[in-house]
């Protein structure tokens, strides 16, 4: 993941000595009724709790619309600020947003595993084929030999089968850790942003942000970043989870794509593609469908549903590091649940995909012309 420098900053903090500064008294009378002190700080233990009938409040501006009225929606364990919606588009965000030191904190070393052993071996291995398949929509339409870069590479699993087909291929990674083992074909680059990176303007043929957008401190910035640096009519592709979907509605603060606290902005669909066009961007076909996302996102918010108190067993029990239980243990917990529940969850996926609700979406864009700049 890349970060920008927050557009709005003040007032959270997250337990284990990390500080959000300054106040800000508008969000502070809701979200104190829902601070529990004492708890751990762990990647997805953190309890997420419903604000109920709450008033909306001034904020700064919606980075989507400029709208200057949001509802606080959900307060999470641990951290002294509010998910609120906005008013005018429906966009979600952190109110107030955290700094950049406070971001990277957000990504323990356990949340990016040992290269290649992320999850359990034959999930990590399914995970591979489905990079494996993904990589041919990726593809599809480039030139030989175009220009990719993955914003948020990560362990590079997109990254070696794009070379596998010939194109340049570029990686950006807030973190060193996040790219140890990463294929050596890729070009990666380390910066706490896209634009700290130096790319030159009109580099790329396309560029992907592969659910990563949500985790951006400024997500206009980085957007407007992707327009410098693509060629003329060059292609973005961006997946974010989708704000608007069934999937957010049944799973509300238990919904397992709200990765609460580092998702800091939910995007529905129609938001993402207006800041898009904002951002000099013609937005082609939106896709609703989504495999390695959509399905286990049904499962993990039934399961947070109905055991709100601990939530993301099932997450926590397929992620290899970041869980102490046995192998055992974990199949105990994994293996119910797949076998019920795979099938129905997949059907799901592909009913809300029809409806164009998907649980997330990727949008193809186009590069345009000058973007809307603030
Ligand atoms: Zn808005």
């Amino acid at each position: 993941m890349v970060g920008g420098p927050p557009s709005r900053s003040a007032g959270l903090q997250v337990r284990g000595g990390l500080r959000f500064d300054g106040p800000r008294a508008t969000a502070h009378a809701v979200r104190t009724k829902f601070h529990r002190p004492g708890d751990a700080l762990d990647l997805y233990s953190r309890v997420v709790h419903p604000i109920e009938g709450a008033a909306p409040i001034e904020v700064a501006g919606c980075v989507v619309c400029e709208g200057a009225r949001a509802t606080p929606r959900f307060a999470v364990d641990g951290i002294d600020a509010t998910i609120v919606e906005c008013s005018g588009c429906g966009l979600g965000w952190f109110e107030p947003l955290p700094n950049p030191d406070e971001i990277a904190a957000l990504y323990p070393q356990e949340y990016y595993g040992a290269p290649g052993a992320k999850f359990l071996s034959l999930i990590e291995w399914a995970v591979r084929v489905v990079a494996a398949r993904h990589v041919r929509f990726l593809s599809a339409g480039l030139a030989p030999g175009a220009a990719v870069l993955d914003v948020g590479c990560g362990r590079g699993v997109t990254l070696s089968p794009l070379a596998d087909r010939g194109f340049e291929v570029h990686g950006l990674e807030v973190s060193e850790q996040a790219v140890r083992g990463a294929d050596p074909r890729a070009s990666i680059r380390i910066a706490p942003n896209l634009a700290a990176a130096g790319y030159e303007a009109g580099c790329f043929d396309q560029i992907v942000i592969w659910h990563v957008l949500e985790h951006l401190a400024d997500p206009k910035g980085t957007l407007l970043e992707c327009h410098r640096l693509l060629k003329p009519g060059g292609r973005l592709v961006v997946a974010v989870p989708n704000f608007s979907s069934w999937q957010a509605r049944f799973g509300g603060a238990g919904w397992f794509h709200l990765d609460a606290p580092r998702h800091l902005f939910q995007f529905p669909l129609l938001a993402l593609r207006a800041l898009l066009e904002r951002c000099g961007f013609a937005c082609g076909r939106d896709y609703h469908f989504s495999l390695r996302q959509n399905p286990f996102g049904w499962l993990q918010s039934l399961q947070n549903r109905l055991d709100p108190a601990r939530p993301n067993r099932l997450y926590a029990a397929m992620h290899g590091d970041a869980s102490r239980a046995s192998v055992g243990g974990r199949l105990a917990t994994v293996v119910p649940w797949l076998a019920i529940g795979a099938l129905p969850a997949i059907a799901l996926s592909v009913v809300e995909a029809v409806f164009r609700s998907g649980a997330t979406v990727h949008v193809v864009a186009t590069r345009g012309d000058t973007p809307d700049r603030p």
